[in-house]
């Protein structure tokens, strides 16, 4: 835990890093430099057998503009250490490279590119990995105990927003001193601290609302330093580390990220609370409707429910994919966390290779669509959802 431990999440966001440039400015400038010069050769072996940090080479992380986000990022998930890499898969990828060797527990849904890793790329690496249901503790008991190392999960889970019990999760998977990661990329820290529940790694694309504009392409890990140790030569030698450039632009965004989270979590409430009054809705999955199945877990372990909502239309494919081309305010892109809402239609886009049947068992249907609910003015997104669900009424 960094001294930030009292802070709130928005003074982190922006106080989190702590070093400042030769000359003061209040925020790192891009260092573009691939490498940094020494003195003496006892200060480059320093740095480069580890007996120091410091800057040497951009490609290992070792930059102070990476650093300095990196500062940030770690305060963010109340985290010792945070590296960034240069996309949420970078980081997925090489958690699991890491620390996934035993073998992978995976719970429940998640991201199609972490799936198509665990379920092809990493058995033909000879990575033994389980894909088991989100809530089946037996399961997973029969997993660890057969000597599986890593639990993964996301929560929410895209494209259903279900909820799976962080806490609960981590003292099963420690009884059997297993780690557990959690991509946390749909809550952000803002909304949900993994590490606080027991998590041991934090995963984001930070691409998406750490970001938050979609116009970067990165991805981070936090956690207690001795953890995240053993992943930084699988970074240096894999090359995922991010590069300066994405590292500044990140690092600004991260100043508005309370701001911006706070606004998204109060216009997909208020979208989500409207909308199962217009004809042709059949269902809304949203963590902070009471109706949720996962509404009373969100209360515990959620400090706000996010700005990703589900739309259930009664229609079928037919009538979502209406719906989503009468949306003028929702971009039809998938994606998610910009300023711009988005909207996709989950048995189109992320889960197209899914059998029917398949989609219909995790809970996808046809009718569903997906928001990203962006940070226009709420009554003008509810007013584009109002006029799209309308068109539905006329042959
Ligand atoms: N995790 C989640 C939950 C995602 O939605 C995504 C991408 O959509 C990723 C990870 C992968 O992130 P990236 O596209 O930055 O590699």
């Amino acid at each position: 835990m960094t001294d930030h431990a009292h802070h709130g999440p928005a003074t982190r966001a922006i106080h989190g890093q702590r070093q400042r440039d030769a000359f003061g400015s209040p925020h790192m400038p891009i260092y573009d430099t691939t490498t940094f010069a020494f003195e003496t050769t006892e200060a480059l072996r320093e740095v480069s057998e580890g007996r120091r940090q410091g800057p040497l080479y951009s490609r290992y992380g070792q930059n102070p503009t990476l650093y300095a986000l990196e500062e940030t990022l770690a305060a963010l998930e109340g985290a010792e250490a945070a590296w960034a890499f240069c996309s949420g898969m970078a980081a997925i990828s090489t958690l699991f490279l890491t620390h996934g060797r035993r073998g992978i527990a995976c719970l429940g849904e998640v991201y199609g590119g972490s799936l198509a890793l665990l379920e092809q790329q990493l058995p033909d690496l000879g990575i033994a990995t389980h894909l088991l249901p989100g809530h089946d503790a037996e399961a997973l008991e029969r997993c660890l105990a057969a000597g599986a190392g890593l639990v993964y999960l996301e929560t929410p889970t895209n494209p259903t927003l279900t909820l799976l019990d962080i806490q609960a999760i981590a003292e099963q998977a420690h009884r059997h001193g297993a780690l557990v990661a959690v991509d946390s990329t749909f809550a952000t820290p803002i909304n949900q601290q993994p590490l606080s529940l027991g998590a041991d790694i934090v995963v984001h694309s930070a691409t998406k609302y750490l970001g938050g504009h979609s116009d970067l392409t990165a991805g981070a890990v936090m956690g207690a330093e001795a953890v995240l140790a053993p992943m930084w030569r699988w970074r240096q030698n894999l090359g995922s580390a991010l590069a300066p450039h994405g590292a500044a632009l990140l690092s600004r965004s991260l100043r508005t990220l309370a701001l911006r989270v706070r606004q998204h979590n109060a216009s997909a409430q208020a979208i989500a609370e409207a909308l199962p009054a217009y004809a042709g809705v059949a269902r809304v999955l949203y963590p902070g409707l009471p109706d949720h199945p996962g509404h009373a877990l969100a209360r515990r372990q959620m400090r706000g429910f996010g700005g990703m909502l589900g739309l259930e239309l009664a229609g079928g494919r037919a009538a979502a994919a209406r719906v989503a081309d009468r949306l003028a305010l929702f971009t039809l892109a998938p994606s998610l966390g910009g300023a711009e809402s988005l909207v996709t239609q989950p048995c189109t886009t992320s889960h197209v290779d899914l059998l029917p049947e398949e989609r219909a068992r995790r809970g996808i249907g046809d009718g569903l669509l997906r928001l990203s609910v962006g940070l226009e003015d709420t009554e003008d997104l509810i007013a584009d959802l109002r006029q799209a669900l309308a068109s539905l009424e006329t042959p």
